[in-house]
């Protein structure tokens, strides 16, 4: 039995507050959760906050606050963020904001700790031991960092620094509590193998799958009271508290009644498990790998899927940073445009599975196109002819026997079943790709409904049948096919856009609302003739974009100052480095034999002992990312070329480097006696794989 669904985002660090990545995976969960309970299956949806461990008593003493006095303020701008988004209990969002200070939760951690200890690992070990951990520990990270984790020192008496967050690690040494992982790796590649949809999307789970095979290593799941105090004790050893990240998985079980049954009452433990888990895929390898060892560990149910999805980047394809300038503040989102075309926006945006970019101009521009120009229009003009022409009552869609000759004439489908046939198929697949998460190509195919709806009225100038007594019929039967396909895209809109749907559905003069009708059930032709219809209102005015972007940008300047300056533009190589005359010509033909792509770059790291080289997986906009090594490394620092586009020669024969197999070559130009190198880059926004004649 399904009648049960439960899903999660994240529960987010307490030590920063709430950004666009929290925000978005919070509208997919919500979009999730309505889109179950539209058809009646009972869901739960959690999101919350990750409130210990020694990043968050670091933050609390900086401010001069007690650690939860730390957690309650950074709580206090998601909950208020979730209501200015709509998406808390308030407003039909999340059952739970689950906060990993709750006592329930200590209470539920310390059962599992405690069921874990007492159970054997596939290999018959114990699945806790107690040992000695050494290493390089990032707080912000809270995980200690293994040498192709992080950034040598360039003085040998200093520490190494994160690769994420550019700081100091901390050299720990110390009793811990270790938990097994090394002996769940065969559990787990069989869950992965018997289970294909278990980690989504598939570049995802192949890459969870490599990590596997390549061995697991025993993690630490404590520390010292001593070192750190802010966190869950381990149950009959209170020297130790546990690893924040062990404790913090933990909470989408105990939120919903795992080890305490007043939650278990509230919620419902059998009720719910398992989850889908919705994260980021910066942390897949926590939930992908950690939890279901931990959950293996504890005899408890594997989640029902983890889904990653990617990063938001800006338009040109940067990630955001507050160096750059190119974040987007909530505060400034949230003035200027309607939640339900944000929402929409995001989920239209971000094909499933890859990155996103978002800019305030491609907002205002796809709110402008798809919802103003697309549905808005579609629904005005209907409603407002259907006031007009038919009494603000909605017509009949009969058109008698003796008018379809004259409704042929003028160019009408006197058989409604084509245009219902249509519906239903877009219907049918809409359903498929939302079951799916992809988002995208759902509202893809809604608004090939949108564009048949319009060309039907367009093609039948309503305007023009207005004017003849004897066309009344095929006016009538017009506008309610019109007003019928509103009702459809209303109910599937729903879970996307609430609010607008909601507003559809009143005007058309249907009671009840869109968040209750199964669009698996509807059925074409089920709008009542005679109804009258609501007060007509537009539902996305148009947005003046010279205006809105002028506001923005005055807001943006009042806002906080970047940190530091924003990077100068890529130099290009100047007149003087460049080569003087050219000396042979080529044929075009030749030249054609080169095959130059533009490609984006995913990730960049180096290679140990080769102080030339970067490692980069760079998107051409095939179906794998490519693998191509690049000898910049002096010149380019790896963490910002992430997300820039380059020039790739995509035909060039595969050939080994240190062992790596590079699949083509970056273009760069070369000066100075050294030959440094200068990326060839774009300025404009082009798409990967793109070719350069
Ligand atoms: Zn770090």
């Amino acid at each position: 039995m399904m009648n049960t669904f439960y899903v999660t985002t994240p529960i987010y660090y307490a030590n920063s507050l709430p950004h666009l990545g929290h925000l978005y995976t919070m509208i997919v969960a919500d979009t999730v959760s309505r889109a179950k309970r539209q058809r009646g299956i009972d869901t739960y949806f959690l999101t919350g906050t990750d409130e210990h461990g020694i990043n968050i008593e670091r933050a609390a003493q900086k401010a001069g606050r007690t650690p939860k006095e730390q957690a309650d303020y950074v709580v206090s701008y998601y909950k208020k963020m979730t209501s200015e988004f709509g998406l808390d209990t308030a407003h039909g969002g999340y059952d739970i904001f689950m906060r990993t200070t709750e006592p329930f939760h200590y209470q539920g951690v310390s059962e599992l700790w405690r069921q874990i200890a007492r159970n054997k690992t596939p290999r018959g070990n114990d699945a806790l031991y107690k040992g000695h951990y050494e290493g390089w520990f990032c707080a912000a990270c809270a995980e200690y960092k293994t040498e192709d984790e992080y950034q040598k020192p360039k003085n040998e008496s200093e520490p190494p620094t994160c690769l994420i967050h550019d700081t100091a690690l901390d050299r720990v040494s110390e009793e811990s509590y270790f938990f097994r992982l090394s002996d769940y790796d065969e559990a787990l590649l069989s869950v992965y193998e018997s289970r294909p949809d278990f980690i989504r999307p598939e570049s995802r789970r192949n890459e969870v799958i490599s990590f596997v095979r390549g061995g697991l290593q025993d993690l630490s799941v404590s520390r010292l009271k001593t070192s750190v105090s802010w966190g869950v004790p381990v149950p009959d050893d209170p020297a130790h508290t546990m690893y924040v990240w062990f404790d913090a998985l933990i909470n989408y079980i105990t939120a919903i009644g795992f080890g305490n049954e007043e939650r278990q009452q509230k919620a419902g433990f059998e009720k719910y498990w398992p989850a889908l888990h919705l994260v980021g895929k910066d942390i897949l390898r926590f939930h992908a790998v950690y939890w279901p060892a931990f959950l293996i560990a504890g005899g408890i149910e594997l989640p029902r899927a983890i889904v990653a999805h990617g990063m938001w980047l800006d338009p040109n394809g940067r990630k955001m940073s507050k160096t750059l300038g190119n974040t987007i503040e909530l505060d400034v989102l949230q003035k200027h445009f309607s939640i339900d075309a944000i929402r929409y926006f995001v989920l239209r945006e971000m094909v499933f599975g890859q990155d996103g970019r978002f800019g305030y101009e491609g907002l205002i521009d796809r709110a402008n196109s798809d919802l103003a120009k697309g549905l808005g229009n579609l629904s005005s003009r209907t409603l407002t002819m259907i006031g007009n022409y038919c009494d603000s009552r909605l017509p009949s869609n009969v058109i008698p026997e003796d008018k379809l000759l004259l409704a042929k004439r003028v160019g009408i489908d006197t058989d409604e079943t084509t245009l219902a046939g249509f519906i239903e198929t877009a219907r049918d697949q809409f359903v498929l790709h939302f079951e799916n998460l992809a988002f995208s190509r759902a509202l893809e195919t809604v608004w090939s409904v949108v564009a048949r709806a319009d060309k039907m009225i367009s093609d039948a100038k309503p305007w023009d049948l207005a004017k003849d007594e004897n066309q009344k019929h095929t006016l009538g039967a017009v506008l309610y096919r019109a007003a019928e396909s509103l009702r459809w895209l209303s109910v599937l809109l729903y879970p996307v856009m609430p609010d607008a749907s909601k507003a559809i559905w009143s005007q058309l003069g249907l009671e009840d609302s869109p968040a209750h009708i199964d669009p698996t059930k509807l059925k074409w032709g089920e709008l009542k003739a005679g109804t009258a219809i609501g007060n007509v209102q537009p539902i996305f005015p148009r947005i003046d974009k010279a205006k809105t972007m002028a506001e923005i940008n005055a807001d943006e300047k009042t806002d906080a100052v970047p940190d530091t300056a924003p990077e100068p533009p890529m130099k290009h190589a100047t007149e003087a480095d460049a080569v003087p005359g050219v000396t042979s010509f080529i044929e075009i033909d030749d030249f054609a034999k080169v095959d130059l792509r533009v490609g984006q770059v995913l990730s960049a790291e180096r290679i140990p002992k080769a102080d030339k080289l970067l490692l980069l997986k760079i998107d051409l906009g095939e179906e794998q990312p490519r693998q191509i090594l690049a000898g910049i490394a002096q010149y380019y620092e790896p963490e910002k070329l992430v997300g820039r586009k380059v020039v790739i020669v995509a035909n060039l024969k595969p050939r080994k480097l240190r062992g790596y197999e590079s699949q083509g070559m970056v273009v760069a130009a070369s000066y100075g006696e050294e030959g440094r190198p200068v990326i060839a880059t774009f300025t404009e926004d082009v798409p990967n794989g793109a070719r350069l004649k």
